[in-house]
């Protein structure tokens, strides 16, 4: 593989749908392959993409469980293997990621650490494999990072959740593709620094300079349609919404 690539494993916002997991993407790089968030029903259809145990690295988001709640069926098959448990993996998340893994799971945090090698996320740049993976805090009612990937000169920014934040523009600044959540209708009247609507996403991709703009974190009970034309309206690029299946990276041809 000449280049990074990215895989939509889920990209259902906030529960799974008929044709979805919940949030959930790999990417993949000189044999690398980072998974960044594990939500609802992810590791079942990441399996079609990669090798039970071929997963190097894990970033997640957020603690809401439709970002993490499958690292716990990950520490159950990496813990009881046939073969043995698995050594352990990096994990990158919030504060407080194995205590929530454990909580899942009804095990102690050292168990947890057995197999999952937790690493507290802050606002920073650090290379994970042959990625520099670069983090901001967005606007949302826990925790949660936003990243920003690096590989052999082709950049991708994904907001996870977030309101409004000139923190995800300065993120996504000049990327080449913005993988950004687009949750609300704007038709409705939304609370407040939560989530944002496809025009908001749109207006986030416009001031950035993304070179693309691709939606997820599509609800089931909304038109994407609908978040796709409110997103026209505010961004003038390249423009699509996420399926599960969708490959993005520089080598691929769409
Ligand atoms: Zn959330």
């Amino acid at each position: 593989m000449a280049g990074m690539r990215l895989t939509v494993i889920g990209c259902s916002g906030s529960f799974p749908g008929p044709d979805s997991p919940a949030s959930s993407y790999l990417l993949e790089a000189e044999g690398f392959r980072l998974v960044m968030d594990m939500g609802n029903g992810a590791l079942g259809i990441l399996q079609r993409h990669a090798e039970l145990f071929g997963v190097d690295a894990i970033c997640v988001s957020h603690l809401h469980g439709d970002h993490c709640i499958d690292l716990s069926s990950y520490w159950i098959a990496r813990q009881y293997a046939p073969e043995g448990p698995r050594p352990p993996i990096p994990v990158y998340g919030p504060k407080g990621t194995a205590q929530r893994v454990a909580g899942f799971c009804g095990e102690d945090v050292a168990s947890i650490q057995a197999r999952f090698e937790v690493h507290d996320l802050d606002q920073q740049s650090q290379e994970i494999g042959p990625f520099r993976v670069t983090t901001e805090r967005m606007n949302h009612p826990v925790e949660t990072f936003g990243f920003r990937v690096e590989h052999a000169g082709w950049r991708l920014a994904y907001s996870a959740d977030t309101g409004p934040t000139d923190a995800l523009v300065r993120l996504a600044e000049g990327v080449d593709v913005l993988l950004c959540e687009a949750s609300f209708r704007d038709s409705e009247t939304n609370p407040p620094n939560l989530h944002l609507s496809g025009r908001q996403a749109g207006e986030h991709a416009t001031r950035a300079g993304a070179g693309e703009l691709v939606l997820t974190h599509l609800v089931p009970w909304y038109d994407r349609e609908q978040s796709l034309a409110e997103a026209a309206g505010s961004y003038c690029g390249p423009l699509s919404a996420a399926t599960s299946g969708l490959v993005l990276g520089p080598v691929t041809a769409r």
